[in-house]
């Protein structure tokens, strides 16, 4: 184990590792150590799957520079700027093929960008993790309240393990989907590998985002025994959620959410205003469930079919 350490001392714990998507090669960071206290757990940690989410990266480049003298046990692989492309376009999505990396599971070797990319995490990465906690939050033009993004899979030990998470972590706000929403959680748990969403920040707050990120990060760890327990480990009661509304636009032109958006939201309340550009008139946009407004569009395009607000209910 001395070995990985002392790497680890004498270089940059961070090595770039060059993937070809077929229209470019690109470079990704990744941080992948053996801890020197002892065998133990593996923990995969992602972010900037959406490639304008940047607390989470702000908080994986935190973690790195926590854990690069190896002080753990197990593995911990971290990589802080998934998709590269998304990265450099300031764009959620990877625009070499307009693809969502976080909606693209297993991906294939010879397929479209994407593709590419999604299948060097899963065979080279994900496919050793007993957890793979993937860093996102508030896009370019969203803000979002922090929550943990769990999904139900079926899996008895997977789904043990998402009740230690939902117990030892402290969010405020859980989201227990009921729907494998991004097609990887039900088939990652067969595997043996629990995967959830930590959303927290954005544009607005990255740095108060990324304080959160790391704190769950620390519980995760301490969770797997990679660590010994941290006070971070004190659970808040949670509020559990077990729904999910969409609320989505329904042609292109003006939005404008409210100024001040409430947590909670009733029935048919007004959430924010639309307006076609044809027309110069603004009509309200009413909620069609009750519920705790999650994240939200804060800019001021409409565009047809896109997110305006996610209420977990
Ligand atoms: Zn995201």
């Amino acid at each position: 184990m001395s070995f990985f350490g002392s790497l680890a001392v004498s270089k940059n714990p961070i090595k770039l590792v060059e993937l070809d998507l077929g229209p470019r090669k690109i470079q990704i960071p990744v941080f992948d150590l053996q801890g020197k206290n002892g065998d133990g757990k593996t923990l995969l940690i992602t972010a900037g799957m959406d490639g304008d989410e940047y607390a989470g990266m702000e908080a994986a480049y935190q973690f790195i520079e926590q854990f690069k003298m190896g002080d753990f046990c197990g593995r911990l692989i971290i990589i802080p700027c998934f998709n590269i492309p998304g990265f450099e376009a300031e764009e959620s999505f990877n625009p070499l093929d307009m693809r969502h990396p976080r909606d693209t599971f297993p991906g294939t070797a010879q397929g479209k960008p994407t593709e590419r990319l999604i299948y060097w995490l899963m065979n080279g990465y994900a496919s050793s993790a007993h957890i793979w906690c993937d860093l996102h939050g508030g896009g370019g033009t969203e803000r979002l309240r922090p929550f943990l993004w769990m999904f139900e899979t079926g899996e008895p030990s997977i789904q043990l393990l998402a009740k230690q998470i939902m117990a030892s972590l402290s969010a405020n706000t859980i989201v227990s989907d009921k729907v494998s929403r991004w097609s990887k959680a039900v088939p990652l748990a067969r595997r043996g590998c629990l995967y959830f969403m930590a959303e927290s920040g954005d544009r607005r707050c990255a740095d108060d985002g990324a304080v959160q990120h790391v704190k769950w990060m620390h519980s995760v760890m301490s969770l797997l025994h990679m660590i010994s327990p941290t006070l971070t480990d004190q659970a808040q009661p949670s509020i559990v959620l077990k729904n999910l509304h969409f609320l989505r636009a329904d042609f292109d032109g003006f939005w404008r959410p409210l100024q001040d958006m409430p947590v909670q939201i009733g029935r048919h309340d007004i959430i924010g205003m639309r307006m076609k550009i044809q027309k110069g008139v603004w009509n309200e946009v009413r909620i069609s469930h009750a519920g705790q407004i999650l994240y939200w569009k804060e800019t001021h395009r409409m565009k047809r079919g896109e997110i305006l607000a996610a209420i977990g209910y």
